[in-house]
């Protein structure tokens, strides 16, 4: 098996020759200009780029795109800098250039009869959904970084969120692409078709690949119609068992209905309530709860009756303990808010542990189980604070300090920790990453777990279309 070309690592060319083939406004160079694109949540060490790119067109990034071709130059591909694997920064590459996409923000077409939006890539995708509502329409893909991060980086992390239980990853969305080809090339693939069978289905490389195979510029989006109802609970679990029973029960009643069935323990709800603005609206503290949320777009489903209906059997199951129905779409806010200060609480605390795994569903209890005594057993007193998307099998099982050890100190425990709980996720047929990607963090590890021929097929892949090694060097590597 052989690996990606070794990736370049000298950045020694003149940036004045690209300067002439750009706009002014398309190339920083002076370390305060950079400065605000090369530090992500992580904090990662950031080697010092050649340059920062903020194209203003997909002919620019083509030629951004050849300019370091020729030149044997590193690109970074950037978004809205809110991912959680150390992708958008130069970690370990000097010299590189990264390309940011934000100036790339324009909707370039809205179809309200086929449903579709064509956006470029650097649309923040809270206002990709904010258009799309004021016309009626719906974007589902949301999780808590919507208000930063770009539809270019979703695609590109083939992000999941709140509702991929219904609608799917954000790669589910998506009909068509443009793409900027390691080699220049721009290939246009923006159709708005639902159905196309000719040829291999080329945008399926891109999404997910996180800049290792090109530059996505510009994509179509499947719209859906607006939800006309929604009604969300947060309900009381003992155990993510009877969470599991609670979703069947939910979607036998509701059916397809069910959008969002969020897990989260009583050491995440702990540091949600941590989070400004958080409030508990429950009476009695639990061990677990479930944010659950039914949709629908028509008008004429009685959502309250059914979510009410499945409640009233889980009381009888003792499945569920004590919930609350939002009354208000304020309320509703409030209930979500709860849930998105968790990941925000994990990423303010300077040393909580991330991660991103998956497990088949009907093994999430014993993987919830199995990775608490590996952590109790690697560092007694760590704080597991598990949660995520629980109709997925997503499961983000992090961990904070012990209350006494200092940031620096529980930081030199992570490898041992994080190998232990994606070992767990691994047995029971799970993945290290179900929707954050790999980047730099965790393509090593990928490389310790992946089956050698899926391996061999990715690094084919790769050679193939981007033989110098040039794209977001580090990402999908051997030495990532
Ligand atoms: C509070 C919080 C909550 C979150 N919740 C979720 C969640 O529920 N679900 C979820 O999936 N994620 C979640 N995330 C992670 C993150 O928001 C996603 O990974 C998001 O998709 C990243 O988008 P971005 O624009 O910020 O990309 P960036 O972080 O800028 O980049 C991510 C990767 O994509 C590449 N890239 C960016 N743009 C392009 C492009 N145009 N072409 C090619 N490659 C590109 C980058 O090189 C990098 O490898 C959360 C993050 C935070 C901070």
């Amino acid at each position: 098996m052989t690996g990606p070309t070794p990736k370049p690592l000298a950045g020694k060319a003149d940036v004045s020759s690209l300067r002439d083939l750009l706009d002014e406004r398309e190339l920083l160079t002076t370390a305060s200009d950079i400065a605000g694109f090369t530090t992500d949540l992580l904090h990662s060490a950031v080697e010092l780029p050649l340059a920062v790119a903020r194209p203003a067109s997909t002919q620019s990034v083509a030629r951004i795109v050849s300019w370091c071709r020729d030149n044997e130059i590193a690109i970074v591909p950037q978004g809205g800098l809110t991912g959680l694997c150390a992708g958008a920064v130069p970690s370990g590459l000097p010299g590189a250039v990264i390309l940011s996409l934000g100036r790339m923000n324009a909707v370039k077409n809205i179809d309200l009869t086929g449903n579709t939006i064509t956006v470029e890539a650097g649309a923040v995708l809270a206002n990709v959904k904010a258009l799309a509502e004021g016309k009626g329409r719906y974007l589902p893909l949301s999780h808590g970084a919507e208000g930063s991060s770009q539809i270019g980086g979703n695609l590109s992390t083939d992000s999941g969120g709140n509702n991929a239980l219904r609608y799917g990853t954000a790669r589910d969305q998506v009909l068509g692409l443009e793409v900027v080809l390691p080699d220049g090339n721009i290939w246009n693939g923006l159709r708005r078709l639902r159905k196309n069978t000719a040829g291999y289905d080329l945008k399926h490389l891109f999404l997910g690949a996180e800049g290792t195979l090109g530059i996505i510029t510009a994509a179509v989006l499947e719209l859906q119609m607006a939800p006309a109802n929604r009604q969300t609970a947060l309900f009381s679990v003992p155990d993510a068992g009877s969470a599991i029973s609670m979703l069947h029960q939910l979607r036998a009643i509701a059916g397809e209905t069910v959008a969002a069935f969020e897990l989260i323990s009583a050491a995440a709800m702990e540091r949600a309530l941590e989070m400004p603005g958080s409030r508990y609206p429950m009476k009695q503290n639990h061990n677990w709860f479930v944010l659950a949320e039914l949709e629908s777009s028509g008008s004429g489903i009685d959502l309250q009756s059914l979510l009410e209906e499945g409640l009233g059997l889980g009381f009888e199951a003792g499945w569920v303990a004590e919930a609350v129905i939002s009354k208000s779409g304020a309320q509703r806010l409030g209930l979500w808010k709860l849930r998105e200060a968790v990941a925000e609480g994990c990423i303010e605390d300077i040393s909580c542990l991330k991660s991103d795994t998956a497990v088949p569903v009907d093994c999430i209890s014993a993987y919830l189980e199995a990775a608490g005594l590996a952590v109790e057993k690697i560092l007694p007193g760590a704080r597991p604070l598990p949660f995520g998307h629980l109709g997925d099998g997503n499961i983000h099982y992090n961990v904070r300090r012990p209350p006494q050890m200092d940031h620096e100190m529980f930081r030199t425990s992570w490898p041992e920790l994080t190998a232990a709980i994606e070992a767990e996720a691994i047995k029971l047929g799970g993945t290290i990453s179900a929707e954050h990607g790999l980047g730099r963090l965790k393509s090593g590890r990928y490389g310790t777990v992946a089956d050698a021929v899926e391996l061999d097929l990715m690094y084919r892949l790769k050679n193939c279309l981007d033989p110098g090694g040039l794209m977001n060097p580090g990402i999908y590597s051997e030495s990532g």
